[in-house]
């Protein structure tokens, strides 16, 4: 019998092969993971099979699809994207191919599969051991009302608690809490940000066999008592309120709302110098003054304004958006100058990020791209073309209405002041774009290839014009939006 347990051992610690356990299956399984690699790579073939799901694979075009339950997880050779259920997220290493076998970075993959559809899902790099279990949620969602005189909460569950295993409680910090005894609380979903009424801050916990929700309570609660709720299953929570604090509530949503930070990205700088005119002219020092009269003008009206530069710097394009997310910004505007082969054309034209639909504009693009050739850690952008670029957008999707209002209003407001063509709004996949957490455009306020453009360039009048103009679609934009709270 020892022998037995040596000889399993010895083979296990050869093959390095990763021991399933899975408890939802009732089945034990191997995973063979790919040699010598690091991180940890794993057999996609294999976990199908370990999870017992169904599996689609296209074995030439490298792509997998497996289904779990109702969900289903895309995967192909080479990209760091998986897909799950249409939704892209993203690993810090590619999935690779060998001998037509697809192989997923193990860690990433598992952590990803456990905060999105799997929460029972266990793995554990160091034994080399994934355990497969189902956690069933019972406490599944939130939503918040806010009346005149109070909030409401109501937590979604899959069944009817019983009222003697629930208890609440504020505290002297203003918290209020509520504990459900055999809840198991989806902390993902519950943990929103969600901030609405006297709710300033959401906390969920799973506390052994006890839920526990908490909520910071910005104002003044008088009374607060909770009921579960039959049909649909729900826990509701009524904080009240003294009359009147409606008011403080359309407060915290403008407070969301109001554009009250604008993030201006002057294109290339220091070792590169991006476009160049006949006469010498430089795109990063065009659009450099042109952002800084962008900004100036946006200050004086009480606009907040964050800088990616405001010098002849060299600035990585991942660390630009980057910047932008670390300052809260709620407006990307990245300014650039345009150049051609053909140097008749002239214009300008507003872009947002979303696969190209002309030569042209891929063209521009790809030009706008080419200074990753410069940046010293190259890897770290995905090539972007077809899927990748796809997904990246679709990472965006949530900005996308407004990113395509604030391009249309900007191109009409420069159409307004400048002389030059109006080229229209465009699309393409600039990397300076991907990762923007606000409605984002790149602007190409002319051609510097074009003899009489870059003159114009040059002239201080016509780069105040078009600071003018891209300053009065941002207001425009701004009032637009924040009509919208009215309604609210
Ligand atoms: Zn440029």
């Amino acid at each position: 019998m020892i022998y037995k347990i040596l000889f399993l051992l010895i083979i296990s610690l050869l093959h390095g092969d990763i021991h399933v356990f899975n408890r939802r299956a009732g089945s034990e399984s191997e995973i063979s993971v790919l040699r010598d690699s690091k991180p940890l790579y794993i057999s996609a073939k294999d976990l199908a099979r370990s999870m017992s799901s169904k599996v689609y694979e296209n074995s030439e075009r490298k792509k997998l699809v497996l289904y779990i339950g109702s969900n289903k997880i895309k995967i192909s050779g080479n990209s760091s994207y998986i897909i799950i259920d249409d939704k892209p997220f993203q690993m810090t290493s590619a999935i690779i191919v060998e001998s037509n076998e697809l192989y997923l970075p193990a860690i990433d993959f598992f952590e990803i599969l456990k905060t999105s559809i799997m929460p029972g899902v266990n793995f554990d790099s160091k034994r080399e051991i994934l355990e497969i279990d189902i956690i069933r949620y019972n406490i599944t969602n939130i939503a918040i009302d806010v009346k005149s005189n109070g909030t409401i909460i109501k937590l979604a569950t899959k069944k009817s608690f019983s009222e003697n295993g629930i208890s609440s409680f504020i505290n002297k910090h203003g918290w209020f809490y509520l504990t459900v005894s055999g809840g198991i609380v989806d902390t993902t979903t519950i943990n929103t940000g969600l901030r609405r009424g006297v709710v300033k801050q959401i906390e969920s916990d799973q506390i052994g066999k006890t839920a526990q929700v908490a909520f910071k309570l910005g104002s003044q609660v008088i009374s607060h008592e909770w009921y579960q709720s039959l049909d649909p299953n729900e826990i509701v929570i009524v904080l009240r309120t003294p009359l009147g604090k409606l008011d403080e509530h359309i407060e915290d949503v403008k407070e969301r709302w109001r554009l009250d930070t604008v993030v201006l990205d002057a294109g290339h700088g220091g070792k590169d110098p991006g476009s160049l005119g006949k006469y010498g002219t430089k795109e990063k020092d065009v659009v450099l003054d042109i952002t800084n009269r962008i900004g100036k003008i946006l200050e004086k009206s009480g606009i907040k304004v964050v800088y990616t530069r405001q010098e002849d710097v060299f600035i990585p394009l991942i660390d630009r958006t980057k910047m932008a997310n670390d300052a809260n910004g709620k407006l990307f505007v990245s300014i650039h100058a345009n150049s051609n082969p053909n140097r008749k054309v002239q214009g300008f034209e507003t872009y947002l990020l979303r696969p190209g639909k002309s030569e042209d504009a891929i063209e521009v693009a790809s030009r706008e791209n080419s200074v990753i050739k410069l940046e010293e850690k190259t890897d770290q952008y995905e090539n972007l073309t077809g899927e990748n670029l796809i997904m990246a957008t679709m990472a965006q999707s949530m900005f996308m209405k407004e990113s395509e209002d604030l391009a249309s209003i900007i191109q009409m407001e420069l159409d307004k002041k400048l002389e030059t063509p109006n080229r229209g709004v465009k699309q393409a996949g600039f990397y300076v774009l991907i990762g923007a957490s606000m409605p984002n455009v790149l602007v190409e306020v002319g051609y510097l290839s074009n003899p009489s453009e870059e003159k114009k360039l040059k002239r201080a009048d016509h780069k105040q014009q078009i600071a003018e103009a891209i300053v009065n679609g941002i207001k425009h934009f701004k009032s637009s939006r924040e009509k919208l709270l009215v309604t609210e």
